[in-house]
């Protein structure tokens, strides 16, 4: 086995961004939110749109979740420049509740939808204005514009807090266990401090745009979205037309809910074998792996970020110590290899076949104790 015949492929997680929204449309030129770009309202078929699209993959599709327009107690009235109204907030204005009741039933019982904490309302309030479109940064002299200020722990926390409190009374049941700033991550993911909160709301997996490399803190593993994709407010994409990626520069696939609907929500099906075709044609290229999950995802994203690969005699040494310093553990890790060069041997892990791709084949190493694996 060659070195060339081998690579720890990049998992292509596909992230959808601002789920939860009840209304799409942009309505930031009235001091309202950003929400999902879409000029109609968000229905049951919209997550059946997800749901069916990540069981066709094999996937669950990382949704980071807006919550603010399912506040039906007024919440938000609690929560700073979480809201155009302030403390006069009375709750959402486009809350079906009975709509909503089936959104929720149906989440709770999707096998293919993973929901994230992403934010109450998006963005950023001040006397009524809407300033800055990350809900976790201030913007200078609180105006439009003005250089992002990090919010406080405190501060964070009542926006985190009103967030499970919703999401708790409305009876989801699925665990929480991955984030995504609004916005972009700005300078929120450099340091130990902002994570050190996440981690009091059971966060282990952070993946975000604006983050240019994978770092662990405070046992958050935290990822940059590395495939921009499409316009946000995009809709009715034909997935025939977009290009095959690049596994030196892909990634996380930063997308956006919209990107899987179609105006007409009777239509959202429609192109799910489409959906099926693109994801395929990414994974038959040497170097991409489709994930299940987020925590699949950020596991294969650490070793491909830290580990090493190298000739050593006739073998192929996998050196996973300093994956193993940033996060102390034994996920499985993934490889793919060039067909004709199949692994007959493997020292300090059991090596099994996952799926045959287009010539190559992707392995599952289950890890035993050590940090070093030697493949023949
Ligand atoms: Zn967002």
């Amino acid at each position: 086995m060659l070195l060339s015949d081998v690579r720890i492929p990049v998992a292509l997680q596909l992230v959808l961004d601002d789920v939860g929204w009840m209304y799409g449309r942009d309505e930031r030129w009235e001091n309202y939110p950003s929400r999902t770009g879409m000029p109609r309202r968000h229905v049951l078929e919209d997550y059946v749109a997800i749901n069916e699209v990540g069981r066709a993959i094999n996937m669950k599709i990382h949704a980071t979740f807006v919550i603010g327009e399912w506040d039906k107690w007024g919440v938000l009235r609690k929560v700073p420049n979480s809201n155009p109204f302030g403390e006069n907030w009375n709750g959402s204005p486009h809350l079906n509740v009975a709509e909503a009741e089936k959104i929720r039933d149906y989440i709770n019982g999707s096998e293919y939808i993973e929901i994230a904490l992403h934010g109450l309302l998006h963005d950023y309030w001040y006397n009524g204005v809407n300033i800055g479109g990350r809900e976790y940064e201030q913007p200078e002299g609180n105006v439009k514009g003005g250089k992002g200020i990090r919010v406080s722990n405190d501060y964070l926390r009542t926006h985190l807090d009103a967030f499970m409190e919703i999401y708790n009374n409305w009876g989801f049941t699925k665990p929480i266990r991955s984030f995504c700033c609004p916005g972009g991550a700005g300078t929120a993911w450099k340091d130990d401090e902002f994570s050190s909160v996440l981690k009091e709301y059971g966060i282990k997996y952070w993946c975000n745009g604006g983050i240019d490399r994978c770092r662990v803190s405070n046992g958050i593993i935290i990822n940059p979205k590395a495939v921009p994709f499409l316009p946000w407010e995009a809709y009715d994409i034909n997935p025939a037309k977009l290009e095959t990626l690049n596994p030196e520069t892909s990634g996380i696939i930063s997308g956006h809910w919209p990107c899987l609907l179609r105006y007409d929500p009777e239509l959202n099906l429609e192109r799910v074998g489409d959906w099926k075709k693109y994801f395929q044609r990414q994974a038959n290229v040497f170097g991409h792996i489709l994930p299940r999950d987020i925590a699949f995802t950020s596991h294969q994203q650490l070793y491909r970020y830290f580990a090493k690969l190298s000739e050593h005699g006739d073998m192929i040494k996998l050196d996973l110590t300093k994956a193993d310093e940033a996060y102390p553990n034994k996920q499985p890790v993934y490889i793919s290899v060039k067909d004709g060069a199949a692994p007959t041997q493997c020292i300090g892990g059991v090596i099994s076949e996952y799926e045959k791709m287009e010539g190559f084949i992707n392995y599952k190493i289950d890890r035993t104790a050590t940090s070093i694996i030697y493949i023949k």
